[in-house]
């Protein structure tokens, strides 16, 4: 068994597997990096509320004691036929033989697509980038700070939650009165969370911390101290933090098994359509609406589940529903929880208060604690 990706969804997928088969089966956990990174802490790590170790564990050594080999390295080739997977490390090469592959490598930043992004944006998708942005919020005095997403990138909690925490920190320092938050959207107001009750607890949010919301502003291309859409309109800003697009990742781009931007099409039991032996769970998986890491977890059960089910010459065992459980911490009672069936599009239930920022750190504790 091989599971390409040590994320929430590798992870988990991984250590499902190593509980449900017995030792005659072997079970490997392939990742470019052996650090894990635990990403909702990325806000709270630019705003320096935490340090980089933790936020993030080692692999190997927590793998190991799950009867789980990993390997560090980097995915260059999939062969389906020959049911193997060519990997590399540093200058070192060679081919990787599984029986059955789980794809959980999570999304690609297209920050290509976004012209200047390189240049003048800051994001903080990642340890180095969250600290370089954290040191650009240290500077930032006066003018306005513009926070966003880039059409595709399918990841609203951090933006809300770094809008709410640079509020606090301008409030502490005594510079609010300087300074203006500006969130953009590429999409229409409601359109985001597709429920009209998730946008009023957010606007009520918003307007209580005196922060502007701008929809319809698809951005895609940034200047010094200006982002700008192809129609001509655009926002100028003194500090930027923009999530640039997702896309599938690449490595399961040539296979036939991907949808639109080389997301890899499944079914309920996870299962890649199109092919034999193959599961693929979280961030790169064509489901709709937000990417998060409580789906990547909850797929990777159930791929776990049908997966051992297959081996034992049974029919899937187990269907994933696409429900998105939402916390925006916005460090006091402000902070908001959203449950919503996204697949039944039923109203979504919404609740505020401040035990939810709590529930979210514990949720972190939690996780750091079980797999330490
Ligand atoms: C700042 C931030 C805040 C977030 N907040 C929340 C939140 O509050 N709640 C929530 O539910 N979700 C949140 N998310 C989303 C959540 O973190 C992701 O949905 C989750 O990480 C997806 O898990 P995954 O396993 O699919 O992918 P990832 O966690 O991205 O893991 C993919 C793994 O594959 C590896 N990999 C990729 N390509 C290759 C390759 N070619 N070769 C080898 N290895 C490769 C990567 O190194 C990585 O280890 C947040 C994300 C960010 C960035």
């Amino acid at each position: 068994m091989l599971v390409l990706g040590g994320g929430f969804g590798g992870i988990v997928a991984a250590e499902r597997l190593a509980k449900e088969l017995g030792d005659e089966h072997q079970i490997t956990l392939l990742s470019r990096s052996r650090r894990f990174v635990f990403y909702p802490a990325l806000v709270r790590l630019a705003f320096g509320k935490c340090e980089p170790e933790d936020v993030s564990l080692d692999l190997r050594e927590s793998m190991l004691s799950r009867r789980i080999n990993f390997i560090e390295a980097e995915v260059a080739r999939i062969d389906p036929q020959e049911r193997k997977v060519t990997i590399a490390h540093g200058e070192v090469e060679g081919k990787l033989p599984y029986d059955y592959l789980i794809f959980a490598l999570g999304r690609r930043l297209a920050t290509e697509r976004i012209t200047g992004f390189y240049e003048h944006a800051h994001h903080l998708l990642n340890v180095d980038k969250a600290l370089e942005f954290g040191k650009a919020i240290a500077q930032f005095h006066e003018g306005r700070a513009v926070i966003g997403q880039c059409p595709g990138a399918r990841l609203p909690v951090p933006v809300y939650e770094t809008a709410f925490a640079l509020a606090h920190l301008l409030e502490e320092r005594g510079e609010r009165a300087n300074t203006r938050i500006t969130i953009v959207s590429p999409d229409s107001p409601g359109l985001q969370f597709g429920d009209s009750d998730v946008t009023l607890a957010l606007r009520n949010a918003l307007s209580a911390h005196d922060i502007e919301f701008r929809p319809d502003l698809p951005i895609d291309q940034v200047t010094a101290g200006a982002a700008t859409t192809s129609n001509g309109h655009g926002i100028t800003f003194n500090l930027l933090m923009l999530l640039p697009p997702f896309q599938g990742s690449s490595a399961a781009s040539y296979l036939g098994i991907t949808g639109d931007e080389s997301y890899i099409n499944v079914d309920s039991a996870m299962r890649v359509i199109g092919a034999e032996r193959m599961y693929a769970v979280g961030d790169c998986v064509n489901f709709s609406g937000p990417k998060m890491g409580h789906m990547a977890v909850r797929q990777a059960e159930v791929a776990a589940a049908n997966l051992a089910a297959e081996i034992r010459g049974h029919a899937p065992v187990s269907n994933y529903v696409h429900e998105m459980r939402m916390v925006i911490d916005e460090g006091g009672s402000d902070s908001i929880y959203v449950h919503k069936d996204i697949w039944t599009n039923e109203p979504a239930s919404v609740r505020q208060g401040r035990f939810w920022s709590w529930a979210k750190r514990v949720q972190e504790k939690y996780w750091e604690a079980s797999h330490s």
